[in-house]
């Protein structure tokens, strides 16, 4: 190996090491953050973990560890006589473990199945998954909905816009597909129909996806997390078909903090199995007066109830 190269080597891996050294205290942090999502603080704790993590998982970084370990493997009996020096590795080892964790939960999976999606049992007792709507506004129509989103989008950090195929088109597409935007969190596709008789909006389908991910509102995330959310999703609508849209745009905005919220049955934010986020949203009625219940958070592996 050349001069030249292994400076660059050992240079790319001791800029790891001070970043890493940096950012070793932000995964506690983020896991015990009591904090909202749209915190400045943390988003930008995000970006740098995951740039980060793309460059550990950089093609020069890989090599310069792999080259590193087998230095380290002709030369162990004197890296062991230096207990500090060993002290410190374990330490990084110990960061990049956690680092790990925490970005298996957002690794690409296999594609699963052809079939988009996937089978739910109907529950034969019929109940809705969504609150009791009694004193709710009408179920928003059709001809509401632009109105709607105005208004969303002044009022909600969370953003909607109407999706569609051709640029510029005034008439409003029959199903219509609205896109769903939590910052750096997901973004999700929300089809909904309606009819001349009844211009009420039905939804069909939510379909989530990361932030990044570039793909047609029909597809599927590549990422467990958001598959796992499109899937509990589906669960819901199909509990309650007729679902107002205002009424699924509150369950929504609750996913501000997928990341963040602890599961309210096991208390962890990743889940023991799978490494996954609360992907489950349980509507918790409450006793007292005046108050309305909430969306508690919750593993789809943890008991749901
Ligand atoms: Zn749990």
């Amino acid at each position: 190996m050349d001069v030249e190269k292994l400076s660059s080597m050992i240079n790319s891996l001791s800029d790891l090491q001070s970043r890493l050294h940096n950012l070793r205290n932000v995964p506690p942090l983020l896991l015990k953050s009591s904090l909202p999502f749209s915190s400045l603080s943390i988003r930008n704790d995000f970006q740098q973990l995951k740039e980060l993590a793309d460059t550990i998982r950089s093609d020069p970084v890989q090599e310069a560890l792999a080259a590193a370990a087998t230095s380290e493997k002709a030369d162990k009996s004197d890296l062991n006589r230096n207990g500090r020096r060993e002290m410190r590795k374990r330490r990084h080892a110990h960061a990049l473990f956690v680092l790990h964790l925490r970005f298996q939960a957002l690794s690409r999976r296999p594609p699963s199945p052809p079939s988009p999606q996937p089978y739910i049992p109907y529950d034969k007792r019929g109940s809705s998954l969504f609150p009791p709507t009694t004193d709710d506004p009408p179920p928003l129509r059709a001809d509401e909905l632009a109105n709607y989103i105005r208004e969303y989008n002044r009022t909600s950090s969370c953003k909607l816009h109407i999706w569609t195929r051709i640029r510029g088109a005034t008439q409003l597409s029959n199903p219509v597909i609205v896109r769903f935007t939590i910052r750096d969190v997901l973004v999700c596709y929300i089809t909904m129909a309606y009819t001349a008789a009844d211009p009420i909006l039905l939804t069909e389908s939510v379909t989530a996806f990361g932030p990044r991910e570039k793909k047609s509102p029909h597809s599927q995330s590549d990422f467990l997390v958001y598959q796992s959310l499109s899937q509990q999703i589906a669960k819901m609508l199909q509990s309650h078909p007729r679902v107002s849209f205002q009424s699924l745009m509150n369950l929504m905005t609750t996913y501000e903090g997928i990341f963040i919220d602890r599961c309210t049955s096991c208390e962890r934010v990743l889940s023991a199995e799978g490494h996954v986020p609360p992907v489950v949203r349980l509507w918790m009625d409450t006793t007292k007066a005046n108050e309305k219940g909430q969306w508690q958070p919750r593993h789809a592996s943890c008991p749901q109830t």
